[in-house]
C-alpha cells in the first residue's frame, strides 16, 4: 500500500510476489541499494517512514472547495448511480476522504519529479456533489478517487512535462493511460488533461474501494494499514 508508487497496483494486503517487486523497486530507487533483496526488513520499514517525511502531502490542498461540506463530501449517495448500469464510472458515492493509493503514488511521483528538478503540487482533489452542481460537472471521479497534479519546473513546456510525468507513472507506478484494465491506477490522456496530470483509481474493483482505504488526514495516511 505505502509503496503504491513503486510498481504497486492494488491494496491487496498480501505479501506476495507483487509486494516483493515493490519492495525491490523501493530499495533500488529510494534506498539506493546496489543489490535490493525485496524483503521488508526493519531498515526498509524505517526508510519508508523517511520517504513519507521527505515527500509531504498537504491535506489542505486535498479538501473540497465547495464551502458547504466538511472537506471530503458528506458520505452521500452510496450505491446510487447516475445511469442504470451499476458501473463505478457512474457511482455517485461521496467516498470518505482521498484513496490512500493516490497519495502514496503522489509521494513517489515527487521523488521522480525531484530527480528532474521539478516540484509537484496538488491543484485539485476532492470535489463533492455540491461542488459538481456548482460547476455543472457530472464526473464523480473526484469524489475521493482522483487527484490532479501540477508540475512546477522548467525544461520543455508544461504539456511536455505533463506527458513525461504520465510516462514515469506508467513505467514506475504501473499506471495506465485511460481506464481499460481493471485494478490499475488510471491517468487521463493528454487531450483531456493537457496541463495537469489527473490520476485516479476508478478502475479498481469495488473491494479495493472500501471506505477504509480513504483518508482525511496525514495520521491516517501514514498509519500502517490493518
Ligand atoms: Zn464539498
Ligand atoms: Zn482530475
Amino acid at each position: 500500500m505505502r509503496l503504491a508508487g513503486f510498481r504497486g497496483t492494488i491494496p491487496d494486503g498480501d505479501y506476495g510476489p507483487g509486494t516483493e517487486m515493490q519492495v525491490t523497486a523501493f530499495q533500488r530507487l529510494f534506498m539506493r541499494m546496489a543489490a535490493p533483496h525485496g524483503r521488508a526488513d526493519a531498515e526498509t520499514m524505517a526508510a519508508i517512514a523517511d520517504f513519507a517525511k521527505a515527500n509531504p502531502v498537504d491535506f489542505k490542498l486535498l479538501r473540497c472547495p465547495c464551502g458547504v461540506c466538511p472537506g471530503f463530501g458528506r458520505g452521500k449517495f452510496k450505491d446510487e448511480y447516475r445511469r442504470p448500469e451499476r458501473l463505478e464510472v457512474y457511482h455517485l458515492y461521496e467516498y470518505p476522504g482521498i484513496h490512500r493509493m493516490l497519495l502514496w503514488t503522489y509521494r513517489a511521483a515527487q521523488l521522480h519529479a525531484r530527480a528532474r528538478g521539478w516540484t509537484l503540487t496538488i491543484n485539485s482533489a476532492y470535489r463533492c456533489a455540491i461542488d459538481n452542481a456548482n460547476h455543472q460537472r457530472t464526473s464523480t471521479n473526484h469524489h475521493g478517487k482522483a487527484i490532479d497534479i501540477d508540475i512546477i519546473g522548467s525544461g520543455g513546456t508544461d504539456r511536455t512535462r505533463c506527458n513525461s510525468l504520465r510516462g514515469i507513472l506508467v513505467e514506475q507506478a504501473h499506471a495506465q493511460i485511460g481506464w481499460s484494465a481493471p485494478d490499475r491506477k488510471s491517468l487521463e490522456p493528454a487531450d483531456i488533461a493537457p496541463t495537469w496530470v489527473h490520476l485516479d483509481v476508478r478502475s479498481y474493483q469495488r473491494k479495493y474501494l472500501a471506505d477504509r482505504y480513504f483518508v482525511k488526514d496525514l495520521a491516517a495516511l501514514d498509519a500502517v494499514p490493518a
